[in-house]
């Protein structure tokens, strides 16, 4: 049986939230982009002003919400969240406008998943701090204008791609998530052990880092489920036996990859001889999006050495064959 990381667990948002930095010197790596964002907010608190606009966009689990929060809280205003699939009536975006007070920041998750309506309604939002609502239907409906206080909307995306170019031109700042480097991964395991008050080894941390696909959501996931398996098997702090014991019961590949990756690379080899074969070919091949490929899943598989972008399109590399156990053709009975 294998262990679905991606699976949210009952206790799991709990869980996350718990182990959420809150300030920006709690938030490890993504440092361009935490370093620039410092700057801004400062300047916004010296002129007592509104952050411009931020849309942040980058894989799930990289912390794309938790940095949101951070920003709130740095400014020191109020924080709202919600996402586009949620935010389906132009209704239900005046209401939280209205609610908002000076300078506060409003999350909006998934925001490529917004109605064309209700992303009409944000325009003047964003730009002039302005609605038009419609009231009443039929003859008597007419608009009114609503003047919202100066507030800060922070979109989230995995799929930038999906935007559209009006929207994204009302960002003033513009920030792309990487996967984490391992070591950044093993100093923020370390952090939620101590949140935790487990007792975690260096290598034990390293072990788990490795296979968390450069990834803090699922390192986290990953910890829970090692703690579960000390505290059981061991004597409750967290070795790299008892790591590795865990990991191998739990079925986690040994470089993080999950079954879409290691689909995304059978799928390469046994149908198209390891590439090059183009981004569409490979979706069509696989009953997948291919920007949901290009976005969320190459980019990890090309970061960590699976797979390559040519002119020709995709290709597999020797440590990809290597890793699912396979022979390059033209390579047996050697
Ligand atoms: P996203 O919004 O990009 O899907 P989240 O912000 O929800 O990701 O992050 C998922 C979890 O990973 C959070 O619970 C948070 O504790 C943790 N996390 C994310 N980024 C970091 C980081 N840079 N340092 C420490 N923990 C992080």
């Amino acid at each position: 049986e294998t262990f679905d990381i991606r699976n949210n667990q009952k206790g799991e948002k709990e869980f996350e939230n718990a182990l959420r930095p809150l300030t920006f010197s709690d938030f490890s790596g993504q440092n361009k982009i935490v370093e620039n964002l410092k700057i801004f907010v400062q300047a916004a608190r010296m002129r007592t002003e509104s952050l411009d606009h931020v849309l942040l966009h980058g894989p799930p689990g990289l912390g794309k919400t938790t940095l949101s929060n951070i920003i709130a809280n740095e400014l020191n205003v109020g924080f709202k969240i919600t996402s586009g699939p949620v935010l389906d009536k132009p209704g239900d975006l005046a209401g939280l406008l209205t609610s908002l007070e000076v300078n506060d920041v409003l999350f909006i998750d998934e925001i490529h998943r917004l109605s064309p309506i209700v992303e009409e309604y944000l325009y003047s939002a964003m730009e002039d701090y302005r609605i038009d609502i419609m009231i009443d239907k039929g003859p008597s409906a007419r608009s009114i204008q609503l003047e919202l206080n100066p507030f800060t909307l922070i979109g989230a995306t995995t799929r930038s791609g999906l935007l559209t170019a009006p929207l994204r031109a009302r960002f003033g700042i513009n920030c792309h998530f990487e996967y984490y480097d391992i070591e950044v991964i093993t100093e923020i395991i370390k952090r939620s052990s101590r949140l935790l008050n487990v007792e975690i080894g260096h290598k034990a941390a390293v072990e788990i880092a490795g296979r968390s696909r450069g990834t803090p959501r699922i390192a986290n996931a990953l910890l829970r489920r090692v703690r579960d398996f000390a505290q059981v098997k061991g004597n409750g702090s967290i070795d790299v036996e008892i790591a590795c014991y865990a990991l191998e019961a739990l079925n986690i590949d040994k470089y993080g990859l999950d079954e879409i990756d290691n689909k995304i690379l059978n799928t390469i080899i046994d149908k198209f001889s390891g590439g090059p074969v183009g981004l569409t070919t490979i979706a069509t091949a696989l009953g997948e999006d291919a920007g949901t490929i290009e976005e969320v899943y190459e980019p990890f598989l090309i970061k960590e050495g699976f797979m390559k972008r040519t002119p020709r399109g995709r290709e597999v590399t020797e440590l990809a064959y290597k890793h699912l156990g396979k022979v390059k053709l033209g390579e047996t009975g050697t």
